[in-house]
């Protein structure tokens, strides 16, 4: 009898608080309803706890690469910027629950939402200042252009994958996000129609610079790109226009992104 109570209290625990390899899982239940309001009625601390994991873990991230990317900790900014999108929402309906583990997660069609760490970095490197232009090259879920349009004045993302795209774009307008602008097309040939601009993100590795992002770019403008061949030897890469048009590039960390299409 005794043992059958320690099993079942055991049982209990698991299913509402889940830890593996030390991460917190948001408890499924709170996700029964898909309005945010109520599920954080329903567990305000829940959320605050797998976010404060997340962003540890982060900030972990940060400091062991620093000597590479010159990035010690997460700018104020930044961290404000996190703490305005709630990255459960951008996840594919029924990952909620891992949607707080500093990794990347599938979104269908072979895409991942980027690990936190990954669009933290990038976003720093970036320095994005509130009047900037920002170009993305690869919507996805839609969470890194999200971030970015808490610090930009306006976001440009375009999505090769139509149905990435819609997706994203019907999701940020039902948060009520009026600076960030969806194109569905390859992003090979950016979105001329707004350039220049201060910034450009790529977050699917191409093997070189597409020269029509480069033409983009703005005078003292900044590109963070992953480049590489193979999955196993990309580097995120820094590339910064000068006054005259001249190209300076540093390579900053091995990474591993999908590919470009
Ligand atoms: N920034 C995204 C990460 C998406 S993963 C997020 O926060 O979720 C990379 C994305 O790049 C995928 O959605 C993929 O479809 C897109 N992609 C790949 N090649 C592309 C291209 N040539 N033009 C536009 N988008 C591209």
């Amino acid at each position: 009898m005794h043992k059958i109570y320690i099993i079942l209290f055991f049982l209990v625990e698991i299913g509402h608080d889940v830890s593996v390899h030390g991460v917190k899982y948001l408890p499924k239940e709170i996700f029964n309803s898909k309005v945010e309001e109520i599920a954080m009625k329903l567990l305000p601390e829940a959320y605050d706890e797998v976010y404060k994991k997340m962003i540890e873990e982060v900030e972990f991230s940060i400091s062991i690469t620093s000597k590479d990317t010159g990035i010690k900790k997460l700018s104020t900014k930044v961290l404000r910027a996190f703490s305005q999108v709630r990255r459960h929402l951008f996840v594919s309906p029924g990952d909620e629950s891992y949607a707080y583990i500093n990794a990347p997660l599938s979104i269908g069609g072979g895409q991942t939402i980027s690990q936190p760490f990954i669009v933290a970095l990038m976003t720093e490197l970036l320095d994005i200042q509130p009047n900037d232009k920002v170009l993305e090259i690869g919507t996805g879920s839609g969470y890194q252009a999200a971030i970015l349009a808490q610090l930009a004045k306006e976001v440009y993302t375009v999505e090769v994958i139509s149905f990435l795209a819609q997706t994203a774009e019907e999701k940020l307008r039902n948060f009520g996000y009026c600076n960030i602008h969806i194109l569905e097309g390859n992003g090979r040939k950016g979105w001329i129609a707004h350039a220049p601009y201060n910034k450009i993100i790529v977050t699917a590795a191409a093997e070189t610079i597409p020269p029509k992002l480069l033409e983009q770019l703005s005078p003292r403008g900044i590109m963070v790109i992953p480049l590489g061949e193979s999955k196993n030897e990309q580097f995120l890469t820094l590339v910064y226009k000068d006054e005259e048009g001249n190209i300076t590039q540093q390579t900053i960390l091995s990474v591993s992104f999908v590919p470009f299409v």
